[in-house]
């Protein structure tokens, strides 16, 4: 039977996996957007290749906060749904790019 001696105990688990996942804030806070399990950046379409608060954060905050932080609330808000507008359609452009052509003869 079992005696009082405990030596394997489950201690490999940690909670890294928070850290890997894109959180939904992040759209709010930087104008960053999940895509293709990478965090992209909706104001100059770069991505960060590591899926960090910390890296997103830096990138905003050098790049853009002087810009986008006095867009608060509804218009940051707004702001995002803009990019994220753009960005859907300039990746659609490559997968319809014969539709396009079609709507573009005047
Ligand atoms: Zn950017």
């Amino acid at each position: 039977m079992a005696s009082g001696s405990k030596d394997a105990g489950p201690k490999k688990r940690r909670v890294t996996e928070e850290l890997r996942s894109f959180q939904d804030k992040w759209t709010m806070n930087y104008f960053f957007v999940e895509f293709k399990t990478k965090p992209i950046c909706l104001i100059c379409n770069n991505s960060v290749s590591v899926m960090k608060e910390y890296n997103i954060k830096q990138h905003y905050e050098a790049k853009h906060a002087n810009k986008f932080d006095k867009y608060k609330g509804q218009f940051r808000q707004d702001q995002v749904n803009n990019l994220k507008r753009k960005l859907s359609a300039q990746r659609q452009i490559f997968t319809r790019a014969d539709r396009v052509n079609m709507l573009c003869k005047s």
